[in-house]
C-alpha cells in the first residue's frame, strides 16, 4: 500500500503564518522533503519525521527537480505520510505541478495544502492593499525568470495589462524588466517597492519608481524579494520606514539579550 504525498504550503517565513492543516500534518508525518528556505521552527514540527532538505534556493534545474519527483514517488512507496513542505504556497512558482504529475504518473495520492504566498505576506506587512477601489482592479503574479533551456517568456504581458503587479525572482533582473515595461507604455514614476524577508525579523523594504529600478543593486539583497509595482505602493514610505528601524531595534535588542 503506498502513502500519500502532501504538497504543502510552509508560508512566507515567519514560522507561525501556517495554517492548522499543515502543522497537525508536519506532526504526523514519517518523512519531510523540505525547501532551503523553510524556517527550521517550522521543519521542527515534524517531530517523528526524517527531515530531508530539498532544492536550491534559486534557479533549480530540472534534473534536480526530476530527483525530488523520484524521491517523493520512492517515499511513498515505504511511508504513510510524507510531506513535500515549500516556501509560500505551493501552487505559485513552486513547481507542484510537476511533482503532482510526477504521483499521479505513479498512482501515488497526493493533496495540496495552500501556504501563505510572499505577494500577500509582503502586503500585509506593508499594510498596503494589493487591490483597492478604483486605483487597482487587478493583480498580476508574475516573474521573468525562465528555467535553463526554456524559451524566453512574454511574462511581461499580464503586467503590462494590469493596474499592480507582485514580481517573483525577479531582483537579479531588475533591468530588463524595468527597460520592458517602459517599452509596453508603464509610466516612468509608477511606484514600486521591494521587500525583501517579508514576514522575518530580517525584513527590509526599499521604495523606487519603475524608472529608477536598474539603480537598485542587486548585490545588496542577499534575503529573498519581492517587487511589487502599482499606483497604490505610494502612501506608506514613512511608515513603513518607521516600522522597519523599530523592528531593527527589537530584534537587536532581542539578540543581545
Ligand atoms: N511558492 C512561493 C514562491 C517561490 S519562488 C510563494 O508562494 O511565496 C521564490 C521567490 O518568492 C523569491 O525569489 C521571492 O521573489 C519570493 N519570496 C519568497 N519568500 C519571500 C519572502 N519572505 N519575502 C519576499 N519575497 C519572498
Amino acid at each position: 500500500m503506498n502513502g500519500t504525498v502532501y504538497l504543502v504550503g510552509a508560508g512566507p517565513g515567519a514560522p507561525d503564518l501556517l495554517t492548522l492543516r499543515a502543522a497537525r500534518l508536519l506532526g504526523a508525518a514519517d518523512i519531510v522533503f523540505h525547501d532551503a528556505l523553510v524556517h527550521p521552527e517550522t521543519v521542527a514540527l515534524a517531530i517523528n519525521a526524517e527531515k530531508i532538505a530539498v532544492g536550491k534556493r534559486c534557479g533549480r534545474h530540472s534534473t534536480a527537480q526530476q530527483f525530488i519527483n523520484k524521491r517523493l514517488v520512492d517515499a511513498a512507496r515505504k511511508h504513510a505520510i510524507v510531506v513535500r513542505l515549500k516556501g509560500g504556497d505551493p501552487m505559485l512558482f513552486g513547481r507542484a505541478q510537476e511533482e503532482i504529475a510526477a504521483l499521479e504518473a505513479e498512482g501515488i495520492a497526493c493533496e495540496v495544502v495552500p501556504g501563505i504566498t510572499a505577494a500577500v505576506a509582503a502586503a500585509a506587512e506593508l499594510k498596503t492593499s494589493l487591490t483597492q477601489r478604483g486605483i487597482a482592479r487587478s493583480v498580476t503574479f508574475a516573474t521573468p525568470r525562465v528555467g535553463a533551456g526554456e524559451a524566453a517568456s512574454d511574462w511581461a504581458n499580464g503586467l503590462k495589462a494590469s493596474d499592480a503587479g507582485a514580481i517573483y525572482m525577479g531582483v537579479g533582473e531588475a533591468k530588463a524588466m524595468a527597460a520592458t515595461l517602459l517599452a509596453g507604455g508603464k509610466p516612468r514614476g509608477l511606484p514600486i517597492v521591494v521587500v525583501e524577508n517579508a514576514s522575518l525579523p530580517g525584513q527590509r523594504t526599499r521604495y523606487t519608481t519603475l524608472a529608477a529600478l536598474p539603480q537598485l543593486a542587486a548585490d545588496e539583497i542577499t534575503g529573498p524579494a519581492l517587487i511589487l509595482i502599482g499606483p497604490q505602493f505610494t502612501a506608506r514610505v514613512t511608515i513603513s520606514a518607521d516600522m522597519d528601524a523599530a523592528r531593527c531595534r527589537r530584534s537587536s535588542r532581542t539578540a543581545t539579550g
